[in-house]
């Protein structure tokens, strides 16, 4: 279906492009927000109760509770569990620096098990080897949208009666073996950072559990852990509200969010079907396990020598991107920590071959027959 003939010479194709989406909603978000505004309520209301309600639904989840932020959503959870100064929770150094940044801020350590090659999520084959007697609980992230192979991981959380609280701040939507992430052993952490599969426009997330009193106290520890307005009887929490406006924003849009979602598969199967034509050597395409369910928030391959590539598609006008180019372990700021070298082979091969291509819904075959040719192009070189 490549319809070569009319691929333009030159185009700007970008990472995303939130204006395009916006174009499809512009009129149901001005409304609400102008509701909102008019009803003199911005923090906490109506939309934030909606969303709630709404989301965990989608989610499959019997309680949603919106937070500020993604990095909040993993936060909370691991505040509720009393995670404290000393305690080991087992995770992955390859993931957006926020899963590691909120075991740290409560003085717990982050014990890294390596990736898989093929999906870039945590080999559970490693976990029995991080696990010691201090282990609270885990982090497994659904990295890029492919979920985490779910089966091994409670598996193991249930031998140990480790909760788990999932990254699931790139993986709306997404299932493993027929199940919605973030439902698996306790909680899970949604980021609506503007650029995830379902976003804001501004900061916001949300925390989805099945446990009623977990539900209730995270809903307190998010207004400083009030029990009721101006009294704190249990503990103390942060501020982690989450406003009107964002949430009615996020109401319009979590109806588009499973078309969306297909759009993002469709453009992946796109690029996969046409790439692997081209039989480029050296390229390894992403793979989605069959009993897993990918939404393709990022499509990310593996490439040799993979900054020529990245400038060469650079200098075409494609914004392809590196998530991520140092992992968290590699970084200065976690080494200064003093928790000693600490060796990953495959999340630092990661980060030396990694290469996203531009995908988003709205994207147009035109734009991806351009990003297809381009890649051609640098291997006939
Ligand atoms: C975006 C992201 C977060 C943090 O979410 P924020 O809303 O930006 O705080 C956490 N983990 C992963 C894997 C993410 O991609």
């Amino acid at each position: 279906m490549v319809t070569s003939n009319t691929i333009k010479d030159s185009m700007k194709i970008p990472p995303l492009d939130l204006t395009r989406e916006y174009d499809e909603i512009k009129s149901s978000v001005q409304a609400r927000i102008e509701r909102v505004l008019a009803s003199g309520r911005v923090v906490l209301g109506k939309e934030v109760e909606e969303f709630e309600e709404r989301f965990a639904r989608f989610s499959g989840a019997k309680f949603a509770i919106g937070v500020a932020s993604g990095t909040d959503a993993l936060l909370l959870p691991l505040m509720q569990l009393g995670i404290k100064p000393g305690d080991e929770i087992i995770t992955t150094a390859w993931t957006f620096v926020a899963t590691v940044g909120v075991i740290l801020r409560l003085g717990a350590v982050p014990r890294f098990v390596d990736i898989e090659y093929a999906s870039f999520n945590m080999n559970p084959v490693l976990l029995e080897k991080a696990f010691t007697s201090k282990t609270k609980a885990i982090i497994p992230v659904h990295i890029y949208g492919h979920p985490v192979h779910m089966k091994p991981v409670t598996d193991f959380a249930e031998k140990h009666g480790l909760p788990i609280v999932e990254d699931c701040a790139q993986a709306h939507g997404a299932r493993s073996g027929n199940k919605p992430v973030g439902l698996f052993g306790g909680f899970g952490a949604f980021s609506f950072y503007p650029t995830k599969n379902l976003g804001a426009y501004g900061d916001a997330g949300a925390v989805i559990t099945n446990d009623r009193a977990s539900a209730e106290k995270i809903k307190q520890l998010r207004i400083h852990g009030a029990n009721q307005n101006y009294v704190y009887d249990d503990s103390f929490g942060i501020n982690s509200r989450l406003d009107e406006i964002q949430a009615a924003i996020l109401n319009v849009k979590l109806d588009h969010l499973d078309s969306w979602n297909k759009a993002r598969k469709l453009a992946a199967a796109y690029y996969t079907e046409h790439l692997s034509k081209l039989n480029l050597s050296g390229v390894v395409l992403p793979s989605v396990r069959v009993d897993e369910d990918h939404v393709f928030h990022l499509y990310t391959l593996r490439v040799k020598e993979r900054d020529k590539l990245l400038n060469f598609l650079h200098d075409k006008g494609i914004s392809a991107g590196v998530y991520y180019p140092i992992p968290v372990h590699q970084q200065k700021a976690f080494r200064k920590l003093g928790f000693g070298e600490i060796s990953l082979p495959e999340t630092e091969r990661a980060s030396r071959e990694v290469l996203s291509l531009p995908l988003f819904p709205q994207i147009t075959r035109e734009e991806q027959d351009y990003v297809i040719r381009a890649v051609g192009e640098y291997f006939k070189k």
